[in-house]
């Protein structure tokens, strides 16, 4: 299958392109994205057919309803990964909770965050193709916590891909910044850059869209490639653990094969959304997928009101970081599927030069019909990390914030499956101050304090950070990027 543009084409580009180049190369037309020509259509007997499959075997047939252009051998290896995970039989476990709500934990990665799902095969299947074509790729990362450990992990020291990764200095936790760190290979560079977040973001904005720095590159023979969640090469692996969760379901008889689901997804740039609506076009009996957001609430403001609005906006800082976002990119995708790329490309232009856009009621009608969302704020989401805690179930704050939905949004009494996105141990401070009330406790105390509260063990990998060298110790002014990238590559 080919991959078209969802702000249509400008005559100057391929108006649809392969699977590998639209990983190689992720932007469009018009700064649009790649989406898939169309959504295969399964039906339920995929369903029944897969419900003793392994999740690779399902992995694998899903990427295959998709036709893409990669070798099978380097399809089973990038599935392999999962193997890495706590359990190789089931990557991802799906948990009871209460009553109608079920867990599914996509964080049982090497570094303990969901961005391990798509990103681990997407690093092998990435730096194949890099090498099949004799190509180098640079990746450059700005991350507030999660991707930035999850892209250094996946392409350690793979061919033909280096990556820069650059974190605010003292803007992330003291286990998400170790993770990096103490990441030790050739092909890795991290740069703590002095200011905040959006400092360092819009400091990367500028290379990525600077043809002298392209220039500069190609002169050296290397090429610019992305590994956010506008590439689509990491939306396909979010839509496996999607059908994977509902045949959990039907696996442990809490529901029967058509039956109807709610999925509730913690979300920021609504990649794991996406991958939710997608799967639910290609089989799952899905009621509704939930939103749920923090306090930088944008995507309930669109899906309630249908209206896209930054004007009057600023991203507040939670304790939910990663979910801190408010262009949320994937949403392109949903107007695409939805209204075709010309609506979608007027859309995008009116967010992009007025900041923000309305659509029409019969729209906003469309996307209610299949999303519902509200958002949890940070006093919201510790009640409910205590509530859970003391019924049993310890979780991180992205996770608490689909609990608000799971109350407010369901119209049904369905099951629904909540996904988590963060093991409690990437999020300590948080969690130990919604159990005991304290404040300013640093990580490694609080990963002690919640370890002997739960009567659970830390994680070897996240204990071991603590012993492990630092070896990434620059830190520079924002101005100095350009020449450390430079004199890296
Ligand atoms: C990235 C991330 C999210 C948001 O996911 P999107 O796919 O961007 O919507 C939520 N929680 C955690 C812990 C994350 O790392």
């Amino acid at each position: 299958m080919n991959f078209i543009e969802t702000r249509g084409n400008d005559g100057q580009r391929p108006a649809e392109v392969s699977f590998s180049e639209a990983i190689l190369s992720p932007i469009s037309s018009f700064g649009g994205i790649y989406s898939p020509q169309s959504i295969p259509d399964l039906g339920l007997t995929f369903l029944s057919k897969h419900l003793n499959s392994s999740y690779k075997v399902l992995a694998k047939e899903i990427l295959a309803a998709f036709e893409i252009d990669i070798d099978s051998d380097i399809i089973d290896e990038a599935l392999n990964l999962y193997d890495k995970f706590d359990d190789p039989d089931n990557p991802v476990p799906v948990i009871k909770v209460h009553d109608d709500l079920y867990v599914s934990e996509l964080y049982h990665g090497p570094t303990r965050a969901f961005k391990d799902m798509a990103l681990q095969p997407f690093g092998l299947v990435l730096s194949s193709l890099a090498q099949k074509r004799n190509e180098n790729y640079l990746i450059l990362a700005a991350t507030s916590g999660d991707t930035g450990p999850a892209a250094l992990e996946t392409f350690k020291n793979r061919s033909n891909v280096k990556v820069v990764c650059m974190y605010p200095d003292g803007g992330t936790s003291d286990v998400q910044r170790l993770q990096m760190v103490t990441e030790d290979a050739d092909n890795l560079k991290v740069l703590g850059v002095i200011g905040d977040f959006d400092d360092t973001q819009s400091a990367l904005k500028h290379l990525l869209g600077s043809d002298r720095f392209k220039q500069t590159l190609k002169n050296k023979n290397v090429q610019l490639s992305a590994a956010n969640s506008v590439n689509f090469g990491r939306i396909i692996f979010q839509i496996i653990y999607h059908i994977h969760s509902y045949l959990e379901l039907v696996r442990q008889d809490a529901i029967e094969i058509g039956e109807k689901v709610y999925l509730n997804v913690p979300s920021g740039n609504f990649g794991n959304a996406l991958g939710g609506y997608y799967a639910m076009k290609m089989c799952l009996p899905v009621e509704k997928i939930l939103i749920a957001s923090n306090n930088n609430n944008i995507l309930t403001q669109l899906i309630n009101q249908g209206r896209y609005d930054l004007r009057e906006m600023a991203v507040t800082p939670t304790t939910s970081p990663a979910m801190d976002i408010l262009k949320s990119s994937n949403i392109e995708r949903i107007l695409f599927d939805m209204f075709g790329a010309t609506r979608t490309r007027e859309l995008m232009q009116q967010l992009d030069n007025d900041h923000h856009y309305q659509l029409t009621d019969s729209e906003l009608r469309s996307i209610q019909n299949i999303f519902s969302a509200d958002f949890c704020n940070d006093d919201e989401g510790k009640d409910f990390i205590k509530a859970t805690f003391e019924n049993g179930y310890l979780m991180d704050p992205h996770t608490a914030t689909c609990f608000k939905a799971y109350n407010t949004c369901r119209e049904k009494n369905l099951k629904t499956i909540v996904y988590s996105t963060a093991e409690w141990t990437k999020f300590s401070p948080v969690i130990n101050n919604a159990l005991t009330g304290e404040s300013g406790v640093q990580d490694q105390q609080a990963l002690k304090a919640i370890a002997e509260t739960a009567h659970i063990e830390i994680p070897a990998m996240i204990d071991g950070l603590f012993e492990k060298a630092i070896t990434q110790n620059t830190i520079i002014e924002k101005d100095r990027i350009e020449t450390e990238i430079l004199n890296f590559i």
